[in-house]
């Protein structure tokens, strides 16, 4: 691999426009570093490129040496795909620019976003492209595994919002995938991950929207099972404009909480409206009416408060290990089972996240895009947060009891950007029915596989040639 590496600087770095950083240089280690502190590698050349050309001549080095090759964005892979140890990472993080045309309520996004930026820009022309919850996370590995958010009900998953990609192919070619060209490339990149090439620029609709109300309460240990059967209720006919989140907990220790709550397993509740205000007050009631008073909180917040609101829970560097899982229905041993984890949640910060989907996402027919499932409504994220590497091992083994006792309950599959690293046996099962699909568009796109450091769909193995 050390030869390897020698062979692709030795063959980049007179070309490439962008940086080349190795062990040892200026850059390198803050380059090394991605947002889970549990995966930390040691790649052998960092290629930050510059602009497409950068991005071709980076894979066709990677993949004339042979050597494995991470493709990053935001480098916010819970699994800790976007860094490897001795081979290369294509680094997009200098590839940030938005381009908004508010006429066509159209933007592109290149292929290095965070969301955040494109908050910043979508909000200056009064619109928004629905994302994720957390503005330092990447739009790119974001989008192209699905894409859930505040705005997931009101306007669909992120890829149901793309209308073309532009990536390079394995291959080094750039592809556009839209409706209209290479539709089989389109259908899996809305959910299928980074399996078929390097997207740089994604063509995406946007939607008017500058404010919305936010309501927030705690519910106590006591009220958790009644909140858990009004939500699963509740939502079943909630209107579109509604996302209500539920995150089991131990309550922080800051000025906002109650002080009988601190420390405590609560239910945290987080409800967005995104229609009238006025109109909105009755849906938030029935779950207000369940938060311990003192604890309530609700008016009109920005957008672009609402999408930076949760940035410091999840800070660079502590160390993260989740798994998630789908139900059709939540029946009353599923709620049992959250309540038992609430009570053993070994770290401050871990949470048993609770959100609901249907909506503008699961009006979309399963057939139209390879991203998960969209029939079953209630997703579950298990999402250990902790700081201290002597708590790996309790950690992680907490989630895995919790995942495993509660998956007699789940529906089969899953939402690839909240896996682990450690279940690519689990892969095909997210895919269900589309699997096959799956493995057709990647043997077209990627017969070697070059791009595997993902949730990853191999490639039919080549057919043996006959004498
Ligand atoms: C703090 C935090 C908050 C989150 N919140 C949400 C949320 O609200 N909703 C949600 O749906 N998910 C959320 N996620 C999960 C998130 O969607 C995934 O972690 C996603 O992979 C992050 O994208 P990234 O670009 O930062 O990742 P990276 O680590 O850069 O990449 C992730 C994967 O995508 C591939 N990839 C990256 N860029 C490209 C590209 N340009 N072309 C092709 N492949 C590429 C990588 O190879 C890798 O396999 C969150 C994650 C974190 C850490």
């Amino acid at each position: 691999m050390v030869e390897a590496s020698k062979e692709v600087y030795g063959s980049l770095h007179r070309r490439f426009k962008g940086d080349l950083l190795r062990p040892g240089e200026i850059g390198y280690e803050e380059a090394r570093v991605i947002w889970n502190g549990m995966v930390a590698r040691t790649p052998a050349l960092i290629a930050r490129c510059a602009d497409v050309s950068d991005v071709q001549s980076a894979v066709r080095a990677a993949s004339e040496a042979g050597i494995l090759t991470a493709i990053r964005c935001g480098g916010h892979s819970l699994a800790g795909f976007s860094t490897c140890d001795r081979g290369m990472v294509i680094d997009l993080s200098r590839m940030r620019q938005v381009t908004v045309d508010p006429d066509t309520r159209r933007a592109t996004i290149a292929g290095g976003c965070l969301l955040g930026s494109i908050d910043a820009a979508t909000q200056k022309a009064g619109l928004v492209y629905p994302s994720g919850v957390v503005s330092h996370t990447g739009a790119a590995g974001l989008i192209l595994g699905g894409g859930t958010g505040w705005l997931t009900r009101r306007f669909g998953l992120s890829c149901d919002n793309v209308e073309a990609f532009t990536l390079v192919t394995a291959d080094t070619s750039v592809v556009r995938a839209s409706s209209k060209e290479n539709p089989d490339l389109f259908w899996a990149l809305r959910g299928g991950g980074g399996n078929f090439g390097v997207v740089t620029e994604f063509g995406v609709r946007l939607h008017p929207l500058t404010a919305v109300v936010l309501a927030e309460g705690l519910t106590p240990e006591g009220k958790i099972r009644g909140l858990l059967e009004c939500w699963r209720d509740f939502m079943a006919d909630a209107p579109f404009d509604l996302k209500w989140n539920i995150n089991l907990r131990l309550a922080p220790h800051t000025k906002r909480v109650p002080v009988e709550l601190r420390g405590r397993p609560v239910a945290s509740n987080s409800l967005i409206w995104t229609g009238e205000p006025e109109a909105g007050y009755r849906y938030l009631q029935p779950a207000l009416s369940l938060c311990v008073p003192d604890s309530v909180s609700s008016g009109i917040n920005s957008f672009t408060d609402l999408q930076t609101m949760a940035d410091s829970d999840f800070p660079h560097g502590r160390r993260y290990y989740t798994k998630s899982g789908y139900f059709t229905s939540l029946d009353d041993s599923a709620i049992d089972r959250f309540l038992e984890a609430v009570t053993t949640i070994p770290s401050s910060e871990t949470q048993i996240e609770l959100a609901y989907l249907g909506g503008a996402a699961g009006r979309i027919p399963a057939h139209e895009t390879a991203f998960g499932d969209r029939s079953a409504p209630f997703i579950l994220n298990l999402l250990a947060n902790w700081s201290d590497p002597s708590g790996d091992a309790d950690n992680i083994s907490w989630i895995r009891a919790i995942f495993n006792k509660l998956r007699p309950a789940m529906k089969p599959g899953g939402y690839i950007n909240f896996m682990s690293g450690d279940e690519q046996d689990r892969v095909p099962e997210i895919y269900h029915d589309r699997w096959d699909r799956m493995v057709v568009v990647k043997s077209h796109y990627d017969p070697n596989n070059f791009f595997r450091l993902n949730q990853n769909v191999p490639p039919r193995k080549p057919a043996a040639r006959s004498l």
